[in-house]
């Protein structure tokens, strides 16, 4: 075992915050099916998927109903049988742009569409498995929502040695993955090994922070168990926040730095998150599409539990099956509190990048004006000066904002958690950010 446990590292900067994990020994309970989905053909970034059904079209589970647009995209396929009811135009909460989606109303039988089997998952070949990888529409689940077959194929002279499964899963509140390592362990580390196989890295790290060590005994004892303990190591990780974010932790690791606007492959470094893999094993030992993922539904919901759910279910239905929401709550939360987006809508579908659903109780908060303190510099794990970007947006000079390197900014939410002004820090840099993307798609 102590070959497999490397020793423990720790980010040189990050900051405490409350876990809050109330779900983290609660086991993964599917939720019914819903009657009807809704299901956007944007759920990625990069280009829209092409509708292909239309209004009367039969369909059954798993079939495909979105064609991926473009090389950056991702297919979309139907996560309940029945009848596509209509379309309607959804807003993508990341984007704030409207996009279409299809409405399958159900046939209460979940028929699943015939499968062809991949042969056999051991000898299959890289190029078979980016094939069932695509085919399957996986995205990165850890919330980016990127396509994962372009992530699995680096660009011409870009040489990968190191890949990192990161199961660090930082976000208070949410337990999706560390629930699924305990799981389904054996199925993600047949995932990685199928990475592997495609990118053929010299070492691979599988990171977990240290307040789940019981995944990291567990997938210890699996790797064990499954001879392959010259291949996999994992890093327990001192649990700070944002140790799941790929930069902060591949220099963890490795030491190596991202350049300024650079990504990981850029310095010889893939990140893949733990549900995306187990995607990954279920695309190639069972061609099933990406149609389900766990969420953790907690805060201030009656039952909080962590729930299998197919894409499209309202988010009410997640809800009502954790016992409604307590009195006092008042806000929705799509993902965690630190990274995640206020919604308003309870109708609005679980998405692929759905890791989580937080009840909340918000009181005002009154923002007061900037005292230099310094902690949100500080507090930011990309060595960011936060407190610039609200001086320049709050003066629409976001050119400045560009100069000071607003694009390395992963909006993880920390120099607004450390700001003893109230100041919503992380609202000023989006709010930037837009501008600027839109002055780059006007030019
Ligand atoms: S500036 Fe961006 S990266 Fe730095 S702490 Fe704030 S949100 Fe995080
Ligand atoms: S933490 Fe808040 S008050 Fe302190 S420097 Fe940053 S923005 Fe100003």
């Amino acid at each position: 075992m102590q070959k497999v446990i490397l020793k423990k590292k720790s980010a040189t900067r990050g900051i405490k915050v409350p876990e809050n994990k109330l779900t983290e020994h609660n086991p993964i309970e599917p939720l019914p099916l819903p009657q009807k989905v809704i299901i956007p053909m944007q759920q990625h970034i990069g280009a829209p998927c092409e509708l292909i059904v239309k209004r009367g079209t039969k369909v059954k589970t798993g079939e495909i109903i979105g064609k991926a647009g473009g090389f950056v995209s991702a297919a979309l396929h139907a996560t309940i049988s029945g009848e596509v009811s209509g379309t309607t135009k959804i807003i993508n909460h990341a984007t704030g742009h409207l996009t279409d989606a299809v409405i399958i109303t159900s046939d209460g039988e979940d028929n699943w569409v015939q499968t062809e089997p991949a042969g056999d998952p051991e000898n299959i070949s890289s190029q078979d498995i980016l094939n069932l990888v695509s085919k399957a529409g996986i995205v990165g689940m850890g919330g980016a929502s990127f396509p994962t077959q372009v992530k699995l194929m680096p660009p011409e002279g870009k040489n990968i040695d190191t890949l990192i499964l990161n199961g660090c899963e930082c976000e208070p509140y949410i337990t999706a993955d560390h629930r699924l390592m305990l799981e389904q362990g054996g199925k993600i580390l047949l995932g990685l090994k199928l990475v592997q196989k495609v990118l053929n890295p010299d070492s691979i790290f599988i990171a977990i922070e240290d307040n789940k060590s019981d995944a990291i005994t567990h997938l210890a004892n699996l790797i064990c168990e499954m001879g392959m303990q010259d291949n996999f190591k994992i890093v327990p990780l001192k649990s700070k926040y944002p140790m799941g974010g790929e930069k902060t932790l591949l220099t963890t690791i490795t030491g190596r730095e991202v350049p300024i606007g650079g990504l990981p492959l850029d310095v010889g470094i893939v990140v893949h998150n733990v549900s995306t893999v187990k995607a990954i094993y279920d695309a190639v030992y069972e061609d099933k599409p990406l149609i389900e993922r766990v969420v953790t539904v907690s805060g201030l919901v009656n039952e909080p539990k962590n729930l299998l759910v197919r894409f499209g279910t309202p988010i009410s239905a997640l809800i009502d099956y954790c016992g409604g929401m307590k009195e006092n709550a008042n806000k929705l939360i799509l993902g965690g509190p630190m990274m995640g987006i206020a919604h308003f809508d309870l109708n609005f579908p679980i998405l692929k990048g759905s890791n989580s659903i937080l009840i909340e109780h918000a009181a005002p908060i009154i923002e007061s004006n900037c005292i230099r303190c310094g902690r949100c510099v500080y507090a930011c794990p990309m060595h960011l000066l936060p407190y610039m970007y609200v001086k320049y947006a709050k003066t629409h000079n976001y050119n400045a904002c560009q100069d000071a390197y607003i694009a390395d900014c992963i909006e993880c939410g920390s120099c607004s958690f450390s700001c003893p002004a109230n100041i919503p820090i992380v609202e000023y840099i989006k709010t930037a950010k837009s501008e600027l993307n839109k002055k780059r798609t006007r030019k």
